[in-house]
């Protein structure tokens, strides 16, 4: 057992709260459990608590047993000398202030629901892909619509205080931030970083600068990203162009191009090349430098849409790398690269503006744009789909990636509304959700 489980109990009262007392026989009334601290310090702050008739105000602390309150090293940090009650799941030792004053303690371990402890053991040990699958396709509609948008608000906070430590870094400004995460969006999984790396080492000041022409864009890029290839007798006029044009910029602007070794092209699809996103990025900003502007000002999503799709210059129309010719073909950005732009790259910057200037009509309208988009295609949402929870759009899908990797994945069951329904549900005397076996049986039967 963690001590999660105890702040759940606590959080919630889901404990027999009849008849409380110290371990040393004091009633306690509790009047408010007070808030969850999720950083330094104890685990509640601003609990009201009445003990043996004395009223108190202050901070609660949890163990499952009392002694690790001198394990953690709390008897010599004064944050803890405003702790009014120490909640343990057994007390193995009496506790003292630094004024040695005894810190009222109370035990937990005959309160426990002996259901809500069964399922906590269920939650926490088990191999399953989600810990709370058997019992996922009894949550009920209206209780995972909520819980999966007040996960998606969580995933575009989280994204957006990334987003404001690269606008930080770009001394606020914007059109360079949205270059850097836009850069990073082309770059997906695999080229993402790099992609970033490649916009933060060239100012957007010196793409707008060259903005019209493409040729020159396009030698800024490549020639920052290391990727130009050395001299050949044979090579295509294109490529000596760049050079040229690349040397002459370099020098002008004391640039420092990364390394080759920056890049993977293994195991990719050839349209996700590098090379082929780094040239749709030149081309992205030859046809407009203001992008985030643009993208404030586009009325819907289909003008968002509109505004990435760009087809490539003739070079890179037959070539998916230098020197190798292919088919030709337009390379215009498809459908799921511009999805991909608008979740990582667009969505992120509206809702961080919002947050920032605190204005909500532009964090509504990153998720608005997020419920207006489909579903993503990756094994994590077929996984999710096989269990039952189909996401019908890309802010559900991207709830659903952001469940598991922060809550699942962390056996957060205790803080996840699915994990206190499945805690609560199992209460002596309440409806119970199905034991694992029975549960087993019947998602085979509805799955
Ligand atoms: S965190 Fe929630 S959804 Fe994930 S396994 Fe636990 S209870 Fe289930």
């Amino acid at each position: 057992m963690k001590e999660d489980f105890l702040h759940y109990l606590w959080r919630l009262a889901r404990f027999d709260l009849r008849d409380l007392r110290t371990t040393e026989g004091h009633p306690i009334t509790i009047q408010q459990f007070g808030i969850h601290n999720t950083d330094a310090g104890p685990d509640f702050d601003d609990a009201r608590i009445r003990i043996d008739g004395l009223q108190w105000a202050g901070k609660v602390e949890m163990h499952l047993r009392s002694g690790e309150w001198y394990d953690h090293g709390h008897d010599a940090d004064p944050a803890y000398d405003g702790v009014i009650l120490h909640v343990v799941m057994e007390e193995d030792r009496p506790v003292f202030r630094s004024d040695g004053s005894r810190i009222p303690c109370l035990e937990l371990r005959e309160r426990i629901p002996a259901g809500a402890r069964i399922s906590y053991r269920r939650l926490m040990h088990n191999e399953y892909w989600v810990p709370c699958q058997t019992q996922l396709p009894f949550v009920d509609r209206p209780l995972r619509s909520l819980w999966l948008q007040r996960v998606l608000a969580e995933r575009l906070t989280r994204r957006g205080e990334a987003y404001a430590a690269t606008l930080a870094g770009c001394g606020r400004d914007w059109e360079e931030a949205f270059f850097r995460s836009l850069a990073r969006a082309l770059g997906g999984k695999v080229n993402g970083q790099a992609m970033e790396t490649l916009a933060a080492s060239l100012p957007l000041r010196v793409v707008l600068r060259h903005q019209h022409s493409l040729l020159q864009l396009e030698a800024l890029l490549f020639g920052q990203s290391g990727l130009l290839p050395e001299p050949e007798p044979e090579e295509a006029s294109y490529v000596k162009q760049l050079r040229r044009e690349y040397a002459l910029l370099r020098v002008k602007y004391d640039l420092r191009p990364l390394p080759v070794t920056s890049w993977r092209f293994l195991r990719m699809r050839p349209n996700n090349f590098p090379t082929v996103r780094i040239a749709q990025l030149a081309c992205l900003y030859h046809r407009s430098g203001q992008l985030f502007g643009k993208a404030l000002a586009a009325a819907g999503t289909t003008e968002l849409r509109n505004m990435f799709s760009v087809s490539l210059s003739n070079y890179w129309r037959i070539h998916y790398r230098f020197g190798k010719t292919a088919e030709r073909s337009e390379r215009r950005l498809g459908g799921q690269a511009i999805q991909s732009i608008l979740i990582n790259a667009v969505a992120p910057a509206f809702f961080t503006y919002g947050r920032l200037r605190a204005d909500d009509r532009y964090r509504d309208r990153a998720v608005e744009l997020l419920e207006s988009l489909p579903a993503e295609k990756n094994s994590v949402i077929s996984k999710w789909r096989a269990l039952g929870w189909s996401a019908a759009s890309a802010g559900e899908s991207q709830a659903l990636l952001e469940l598991r990797d922060n809550y699942c994945n962390n056996s957060r069951c205790t803080s996840c509304a699915v994990g206190c329904r499945i805690l609560g549900r199992t209460d002596p005397g309440e409806p119970t959700l199905l034991n694992v076996h029975e549960a087993e049986r019947v998602y085979r039967l509805v799955g």
